[in-house]
């Protein structure tokens, strides 16, 4: 995608470099950026108000919801947070929350032990190399336990409302159905639908998407008969199987 065409300067510098090295490799057929952006078109308008599922009143309360929502409902998580946000007041009381006691606490999101711990950690990360503040490059964040590419564009699309594609297993299962990428890796969903859209779209269609996937694109079975992107779609009418995409290890 030409940088000219699409991406205004101040915008494009809060793109962090191997985005930006990633889009510049790619070249996507016309007629795939055209269908993109008329996919994108009818999701803002079935979905105008798509944002993040997850409550939180400060970044850190959604880094740490992110995180939380590894192999979990954001609903779940959404039920979890707000005895952490009355009990934890601090990021140094989650740095030092003993050991049992905060793994008690997030018991019901599953995975409770690795949790902890990336929660324990990345509180004292913040601490001790950010100054108490959650970083919105994309560079710091990656540096935080716990955080690969989904949860650090969670962060900047939601928080500091920077450009960024948040890839779960909605996103990419749909993208895949949608033939706006091939790949399997969360990372090369990012980066190839990146490169299909302006980044000022970017965080609208990254919610949007997911939002589709719960009402009508569905993992099992597909509702494409009364879905809004069948003309779009060469999936439509023709999905047999489980979702592909693969989860991050680290989220
Ligand atoms: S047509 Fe079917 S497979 Fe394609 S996006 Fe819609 S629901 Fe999903």
């Amino acid at each position: 995608m030409p940088k000219e065409s699409t991406m205004t300067e101040p915008i494009w510098n809060e793109i962090d470099d191997r985005l930006k090295a990633e889009i510049a490799a790619r070249n996507p057929p016309k007629a795939t950026v055209a269908r993109a952006r008329s996919i994108a078109d009818i999701l803002a308008q079935e979905f105008p108000e798509a944002d993040c599922a997850l409550d939180y009143t400060t970044p850190w309360e959604l880094l740490m919801a992110t995180i939380l929502s590894a192999q979990c409902t954001d609903v779940r998580v959404n039920m979890v947070t707000p005895e952490l946000r009355r009990k934890y007041k601090t990021l140094r009381d989650y740095a030092e929350a003993p050991e049992g006691e905060l793994e008690k606490d997030i018991y019901s999101t599953g995975f409770y032990n690795n949790k902890a711990k990336a929660i324990r950690e990345t509180a004292r990360i913040i601490l001790e190399k950010f100054s108490g503040e959650v970083p919105r490059e994309m560079e710091g964040l990656l540096q935080l336990r716990g955080a690969a590419r989904k949860t650090a564009n969670v962060v900047r699309m939601h928080v500091f409302r920077l450009p960024g594609i948040a890839v779960d297993t909605h996103y990419g299962r749909i993208t895949q159905r949608l033939g706006l990428t091939d790949e399997t890796d969360p990372e090369k969903i990012e980066f190839d639908t990146a490169a299909l859209l302006p980044p000022e779209r970017w965080t609208q269609f990254a919610d949007a998407v997911i939002l589709h996937g719960r009402k009508t694109c569905a993992a099992r079975s597909p509702k494409c008969e009364e879905c809004a992107l069948a003309q779009l779609c060469p999936s439509a009418g023709k999905v047999v199987t489980e979702p592909t995409a693969k989860k991050s290890k680290k989220g």
